[in-house]
């Protein structure tokens, strides 16, 4: 069957970005431990970026506003000024972490956009995963950029049909069990699986290894390799 479409997740497929995301909890958790132990600081932290994800949705900026709300909760009327400057600072260099493509992205992306339209699909915000896309120099790979609020079943759908393609003749690729792998399957389309050494804990889940349309791939080099086999 050949694929004609490959839909690719960007944030720890193409470059790095769970890595810093704890960086980033680690200085919350170290500001913070005049207050309280860093266990108990980041339990409330990940609790207030549960609570606000269906508000502010996926990105730096409601991670940022869930941090000071957290360190409110946890500390009250008396969290300083500073504390306050301090976590704007950690969501700031977030926002301008370097974008580094990961072993093998660059390589390979000519290859595959040379066999089918590429399209990214990520969620986030807008305004930082364009930002991120056009810092990493590999946007010119792309037919197109969907930036969405969630990865469903009918997410995918949606864009399979803008892009033309049928279900069965689409692949996505990404590094989440739950947001780029799962619903892809669901929808009718091809999924492949590239582990990354971080994985945010919201995004882990269950191998569909029965799943004839589901395979795992060592890295992103080994995509051309994929493509060839299902033809
Ligand atoms: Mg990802």
């Amino acid at each position: 069957m050949r694929i004609e479409l490959i839909c690719l997740d960007a944030d720890d497929t193409l470059w790095s970005h769970e890595s810093y995301f704890q960086d980033a909890a680690r200085r919350y958790n170290a500001l913070l431990i005049p207050f309280a132990d860093p266990a108990y600081t980041e339990a409330r932290m990940v609790e207030a970026e549960e609570r606000n994800l269906h508000l502010y949705g996926y990105g730096v900026k409601g991670f940022t506003l869930s941090m000071v709300e957290a360190a409110l909760d946890i500390v009250g009327d008396a969290l300083p000024a500073g504390a306050v400057k301090q976590i704007l600072a950690i969501g700031r260099d977030l926002m301008r972490h370097p974008i580094e493509p990961l072993p093998g992205v660059r390589e390979t992306l000519p290859l595959l956009a040379a066999q089918a339209r590429l399209v990214l699909v990520t969620k986030g915000d807008l305004f930082h995963q364009e930002a991120k896309l056009a810092a990493s120099g590999l946007g010119d790979h792309f037919a197109g950029v969907e930036i969405v609020s969630e990865k469903t079943p009918a997410t995918y759908a949606r864009i399979f049909a803008r892009y033309g393609a049928a279900p069965s003749r689409a692949v996505m690729v990404g590094n989440s069990l739950r947001s780029d792998i799962l619903p892809a399957l669901a929808a009718g389309a091809f999924a492949l699986h590239i582990p990354h050494e971080f994985e945010w804990a919201r995004e882990r889940g269950e191998a569909p290894l029965d799943e004839p349309r589901f395979a795992a791939l060592e890295g992103f080099a080994d995509l051309p390799g994929w493509l060839g086999r299902a033809d």
